[in-house]
């Protein structure tokens, strides 16, 4: 009797460890391995600290010995893709570039970054820093008309600035650069980008590039390796072309008086774009060169810091800026 009161409490166990095994066996087939889940969420800034100026790039690492299916960060509501990238001498791992607007507030936020291996996803949490940057304040005196637009111009501008934003709403999912970035033109540059401007009296927009002095006609070239998302040839910017490097990363040559390339050619770092103008609203021939990372707006010379390799650079005439 003793026996099989025994026996019988054990089939019950066993039983009911079965179930316990199938449902297991369930959960994880509907429901993916979470290596993580059990982790609770670490908190803000675990993974290290960055920090910067407003308008400036930010090259952020995260290691990594194995291939992930993707590596993303967010800040600010900004998407920062990361690319693998082997360093000599650095542990293997990940880069992103992040761009800090020229307007976000000074401050602490967080860069979440998340790695994802197949179906596993691990999240890494950086603290970023933005610290004032002090920009000038440029006083302008512009024709009147090329300040105060009329109703006909107004809606000019709005549907051109409806058609860039449509042209750069897509990314190319790939890394196009390979090399240092490079200054487009060799001239002077007026260290205005993102200069408060006061124009004819009232405040405009910031400045949300910087304007290189070089003569009429003076060769400009790619910063780098891309291709030419959109050539346009519009009220403010005049003729301008936009090169998408990839993931996210778009520089912008504006006041152009020639455009030497088409919408969807490929462009090599150093190629010649375009030549020097006065174009759309300009006051005299200079190139404005732009950026934006992300969708933040930065400085382009910040762009001449990065570190990549096998850098090529323009000729150095005597008149060449120090950046
Ligand atoms: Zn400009």
């Amino acid at each position: 009797m003793m026996m099989t009161a025994h026996k019988q409490t054990r089939s019950r166990i066993s039983r009911l460890d079965r179930t316990l095994i199938m449902t297991v066996l369930l959960l994880s087939s509907v429901f993916p391995v979470e290596l993580f889940s059990n982790t609770p969420p670490a908190p803000m800034g675990f993974d290290g600290q960055y920090s910067g100026k407003q308008g400036q790039v930010l090259v952020v690492k995260v290691k990594g010995e194995e291939q992930a299916t993707e590596v993303k960060g967010t800040f600010l509501s900004r998407t920062i893709p990361f690319f693998r990238e082997f360093r000599p001498g650095e542990p293997a791992g990940y880069i992103g570039l992040l761009g800090i607007d020229m307007q976000d507030e000074p401050g602490t936020y967080e860069l979440s970054v998340e790695v994802k291996q197949g179906e596993q996803a691990k999240q890494l949490s950086f603290n970023v820093l933005v610290a004032k940057e002090k920009f000038a304040v440029e006083h302008l005196t512009l024709p009147k008309d090329k300040v105060d637009l009329d109703e006909k111009s107004t809606a000019r501008w709005k549907a051109e600035q409806a058609l860039v934003k449509q042209a750069l709403a897509e990314n190319s999912r790939l890394k196009l650069w390979h090399s240092n970035f490079m200054e487009p033109v060799n001239g002077k540059r007026t260290g205005i980008f993102g200069s408060v401007r006061i124009m004819n009296g009232q405040a405009r927009n910031p400045h949300n590039g910087e304007d290189i002095g070089a003569p009429m006609g003076a060769d400009v070239a790619a910063t780098n390796d891309g291709v030419v998302r959109i050539t346009v040839d519009h009220i403010f910017s005049g003729k301008g072309v936009f090169v998408d490097h990839g993931l996210g990363f778009y520089t912008m040559y504006f006041h152009l008086s020639e455009i030497l390339v088409k919408d969807g050619d490929l462009v090599t770092a150093g190629q010649i774009i375009g030549k020097v103008g006065a174009t759309g609203r300009a006051t005299g021939p200079h190139l404005h060169w732009g950026v934006k990372l992300n969708g933040a707006r930065v400085n382009p010379y910040s762009l001449l810091e990065l570190p990549f390799k096998n850098g090529v650079t323009l000729p150095t005439p005597e008149t060449a800026p120090t950046p």
